[in-house]
């Protein structure tokens, strides 16, 4: 048997949250790989346009649209006008997410709802909606971003954590009901990468954190993207319902 390569030429990728982040290194790298990609953004425009024009420019064909993750009929709307616009999707990456710090006795509803349904009803919807197309392809990558946090945890981070150990749980079922039809389900942990997610902790909280983290530094946002080349590629076709952390040993 012969591992084809890294290289994406040919799949058409979708990107939740592609605008900024952790998402948009992911978009231009799987694009540099060979692949179309569609990104989906909630609130930044002008972020989205600019993304679709550096995906242009790499000789890829792009589009981002404006849908909300967590609404099921959006989700369904933007995996339809993949398929008259694209081919596939055969590369699903769920990045969309958000934090709302706070000690649960300051927790509002709110704040626990907007990040359970933002990272993780989010997950749900996406991985529904590309399920049947990928089932009749009989191949697929889907890869969810989770987070070190929800595996060991974070004071302050009750909501996110819960979030992102939700993802590890349902990847992990998700992977054992389809790798029958070809198709893998692996979750990328990072640990703190620096982003506008993470520009919002003031610097003690930094500073904490980096003395956490064996490899004594943040992480860039591309070595994010690397990883997740390496599971939407045939490189790593023996491997599902795995979690990658990327975190500069800090979950050891
Ligand atoms: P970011 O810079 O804040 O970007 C978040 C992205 O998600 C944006 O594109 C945003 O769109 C989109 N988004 C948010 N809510 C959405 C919604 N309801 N519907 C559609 N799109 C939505 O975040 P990031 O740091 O790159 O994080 C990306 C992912 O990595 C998240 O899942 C996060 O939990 C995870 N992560 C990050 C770190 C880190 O250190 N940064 C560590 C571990 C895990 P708009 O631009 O339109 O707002």
């Amino acid at each position: 048997m012969s591992i084809s390569s890294f290289s994406l030429e040919g799949k058409t990728a979708l990107v939740t949250g592609g605008s900024r982040g952790i998402g948009k290194s992911i978009a231009l790298e799987l694009a540099e790989a060979g692949a179309d990609v569609v990104i989906t953004y909630a609130r930044s425009v002008d972020a989205a346009s600019e993304v679709v024009r550096e995906i242009e420019s790499k000789g890829r064909k792009a589009k981002a649209i404006q849908a909300d993750a967590v609404r099921y009929n959006e989700t369904e709307a933007v995996i339809a006008t993949i398929q008259n616009e694209f081919s596939g999707p055969d590369i699903l990456v769920n990045n969309a997410g958000i934090t709302k710090d706070t000690l649960i006795l300051r927790m509002s509803e709110e704040q626990w709802d907007d990040v359970i349904h933002t990272n993780l009803k989010s997950v749900f919807n996406y991985s529904k909606a590309v399920i049947k197309p990928m089932m009749k392809a009989r191949s697929g990558s889907i890869i969810t971003i989770g987070s070190v946090v929800g595996i060991g945890g974070n004071a302050g981070q009750t909501n996110y954590a819960a979030s992102k150990a939700g993802v590890i749980g349902f990847s992990k079922s998700l992977a054992k009901e389809v790798a029958s039809r070809n198709i893998r389900v692996n979750v990328v942990a990072p640990g703190y990468i620096t982003t506008e997610m993470t520009g919002k902790l003031d610097d003690k909280v930094l500073q904490s954190i980096k003395d956490r983290i064996p490899l004594k530094r943040a992480g860039n946002p591309v070595e994010i993207a690397m990883a997740v080349q390496f599971l939407a590629s045939d490189a790593s076709s023996y491997i599902t319902g795995t979690v990658l952390t990327v975190d500069g040993g800090m979950a050891m």
